[in-house]
């Protein structure tokens, strides 16, 4: 099997009607950008920054955010480099930052929530974000976002480490795109709204199932619960894509089921434009997508939205994968 994957490498990655997606890697640091060049991925979906935090004592300057940020794009040469801004909180800790212990954390001071509320300390990280911008096609992405100011708040940010580069004499990339991370059902349902004024989205599933479904994956008494193919989650993934699409920007997804060999065909017939995957996952996910075409995919699609549990949906996806 992976001397067929093989054939694969090098490829474009197109459906079984020869339609372009693209296909990205999912990295945590830069030296993962290396191993997911070897894995062929034609650039990067999501790099997880929190990393670069929650492998230091105290914050990282903007000098060494900077270094990591250019590595990457560097390292993608003028391939589409997509870096969240620090998602803290929930199940990422970060011992210096002094956090409260909050009763539910998942719901709670996390995420773009936390950025804002520490805006000079946003503005290093936005910084650095934009001088790399001058070495690559960097993009920038903002998680958990359940509303409009939030998007309104970072663009603005932004705007003024623009000007302050300026009056530093750095370089940057003038009209960087920023983007949201789907991953609330608040988004999901204001998606129309968000995509007016974001770049792309990124669906990050991991999350998005476990806030549509109120279920905690790391707890397996409500495990069963926690599924892509619960037709609750199909139908707002269903309703991110075509808002994305009617509104003309990239829409993407960077969670787990964007390397579901059984979800693919759905995605495909949604209309996914961007599926960002783990190195390994790169070249299964490519054939996957070669072996539906559009066609075939709406046909299973229809039939699978229409089904009302997530076994039922589950068991569809079984009986027709390739
Ligand atoms: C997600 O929620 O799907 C996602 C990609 O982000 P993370 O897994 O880092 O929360
Ligand atoms: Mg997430």
């Amino acid at each position: 099997d992976k001397e067929a994957l093989e054939a694969y490498r090098g490829k474009q990655t197109v459906t079984g009607d020869g339609d372009s997606v693209l296909l990205v890697a999912n990295i945590g640091n830069p030296d993962d950008a290396n191993v997911a060049a070897e894995h062929d991925c034609e650039g990067v979906g999501l790099f997880r920054s929190e990393f670069l935090f929650m492998d230091a004592k105290e914050l990282p300057t903007e000098d060494e955010q900077f270094a990591a940020y250019q590595k990457v794009a560097l390292r993608m040469k003028g391939q589409p480099v997509i870096i969240r801004t620090l998602d803290v909180g929930g199940d990422k800790e970060i011992p210096y930052l002094n956090l409260q212990k909050e009763e539910n954390p998942f719901m709670g001071y996390r995420a773009v929530r936390y950025c804002l509320g520490n805006p000079e300390q946003y503005k290093v990280q936005l910084t650095a974000l934009l001088r790399a911008s001058a070495f690559g096609d960097v993009k920038i992405m903002v998680p958990l976002v359940t509303n409009i100011d939030e998007i309104r708040q970072v663009r603005s940010l932004v705007e003024t480490c623009k000007v302050e580069l300026d009056a530093r004499g750095v370089a940057y990339n003038k009209s960087i795109q920023i983007g949201t991370m789907i991953e609330t059902p608040a988004a999901s349902l204001i998606a129309d709204d968000l995509a007016a004024e974001c770049d792309f989205f990124s669906i990050g599933t991991n999350d998005l199932i476990g806030y549509t479904m109120c279920a905690d994956r790391g707890n397996s008494r409500v495990g069963y619960l926690y599924e892509v193919y619960q037709p609750a989650v199909l139908r707002s993934l269903r309703r991110i894509i075509e808002e994305g699409n009617k509104a003309n920007i990239m829409v993407g997804m960077c969670g787990e089921a964007a390397a579901d060999p059984l979800l693919i065909p759905v995605l495909i017939s949604f209309g996914l434009g961007e599926f960002s995957v783990s190195a390994p996952s790169i070249l299964r996910t490519r054939r996957v997508i070669s072996e539906w075409t559009k066609a075939e995919a709406d046909a299973l699609t229809e039939k699978v939205m229409g089904l009302k549990t997530s076994t039922e949906v589950k068991a569809m996806l079984q009986s027709a994968a390739r």
